[in-house]
């Protein structure tokens, strides 16, 4: 039976850097090892939370029940034709390491996503995306054992219902089955995402373009605009970029006419959080130990001793300072608990 730890910190196991305590904590390192510890924890130790690299994660007091920090290793080639290779990884294997093997290996599709904390298996919980790029467009399956029953369950990216920085694993699947292996469907064509910007000038520093001056250009990108966690705790984008509504982008662009839109589609505006969460001067301004980061306000920073709930409170400052003078509630993107 699976060995479990009891009263650990789960500082170390946070990108904020917050204090806090699980009661129970239990690492499997493999399927047969989850199976194992679901089996033998079917109802005892509840509630159970899944936790990877912790960098999307808020904890705001004590943790009473199971976290289950899954390690299972591993990545291979699963398939292959003239124009695609799938890999698949293990739910902890560092998810940068998986974007430097595809880059080494000339596999293409991943390498916009570089920099990025935390580990393969939380990659399709959120569908993580930077620079043009979700990792929808290159998962093939997710594989993942249910809680309730050990049933392991394989699904399609149609059935994972990816969209903006969400999936199934946040609605009906949240914390409801552990993800233990994902496989990406990678390309040996060189057809790149470098439409952003920021990708675009820094690109210009580089002779061509290829996957591995995208990687490096994204890796010096994120560099210089975002906190590292080692030195400054922080969980990258606190809020998701609001999506609303045609006629309210107009509406609010009457009085802002310089406030940034992007169309989602015929109906819906995606407006960039950073900008309104700027506007309501939030940017650089600390109280206590947190701070909306001077470089990129979107990201909440912990300068060192602050608690889960000083955060949270200064979250709810910043929503309610963006609802009263937008009309806008902006969404958390970090799981608090
Ligand atoms: C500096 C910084 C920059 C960032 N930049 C980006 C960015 O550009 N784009 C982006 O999308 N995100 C970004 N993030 C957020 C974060 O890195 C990603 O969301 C990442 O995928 C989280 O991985 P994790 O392993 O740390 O997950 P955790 O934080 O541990 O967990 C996140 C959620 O996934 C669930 N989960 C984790 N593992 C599993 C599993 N095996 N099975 C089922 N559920 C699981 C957890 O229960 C939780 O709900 C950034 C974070 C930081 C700190």
């Amino acid at each position: 039976m699976l060995a479990l730890q009891e009263n650990i910190s789960l500082q170390p196991y946070n990108t904020f850097g917050v204090g806090a305590k699980a009661r129970w904590m239990a690492m499997p390192g493999s399927t047969e090892e989850v199976m194992d510890l679901l089996s033998h924890n079917r109802s005892e130790r509840d509630p159970k939370f899944i936790l990877g690299g912790g960098s999307n994660v808020l904890f705001t007091q004590d943790f009473t029940g199971l976290i289950i920090h899954p390690r299972i290793k591993g990545i291979e080639k699963v398939r292959e034709s003239d124009e695609f290779i799938c890999i698949r990884a293990g739910c902890g294997e560092n998810w940068d390491d998986l974007v430097d093997y595809c880059v080494r290996n000339n596999l293409n599709g991943l390498e916009n996503l570089s920099g990025i904390p935390g580990n393969t298996g939380a990659s399709p919980v959120q569908n993580i995306g930077a620079y043009g790029v979700e990792v929808k467009d290159c998962i093939e399956s997710v594989e993942a054992i249910m809680m309730s029953d050990c049933e392991r369950i394989r699904l399609s990216p149609k059935e994972c219902k990816f969209s903006y920085r969400d999936s199934i694993f946040k609605h009906e699947l949240k914390n409801a089955c552990i993800i233990t292996y994902v496989t990406y469907r990678l390309s040996k064509n060189a057809v790149f995402t470098t439409h952003y910007p920021d990708l675009q000038k820094e690109l210009k520093k580089y002779p061509e373009v290829n996957v591995k001056n995208i990687r490096e250009a994204v890796i010096t990108i994120r560099k210089n605009k975002l906190p590292d966690p080692e030195y400054l705790g922080n969980a990258g984008s606190f809020f998701k970029n609001p999506v609303i509504s045609k006629q309210k982008a107009e509406s609010i662009r009457q009085s802002f006419p310089s406030m940034p839109a992007y169309k989602c589609d015929d109906e819906r505006i995606k407006l960039s959080a950073a900008w309104l969460i700027e506007q309501c001067q939030w940017k650089g301004r600390k109280i206590g130990r947190v701070e909306a980061y001077n470089k990129q306000p979107l990201v909440i920073v912990n300068h060192g001793g602050a608690t889960g709930n000083d955060v949270i409170e200064y979250a709810h400052m910043i929503q309610q300072s963006v609802s009263k003078h937008f009309g806008i509630t902006l969404e958390m993107e970090v799981t608090v608990l």
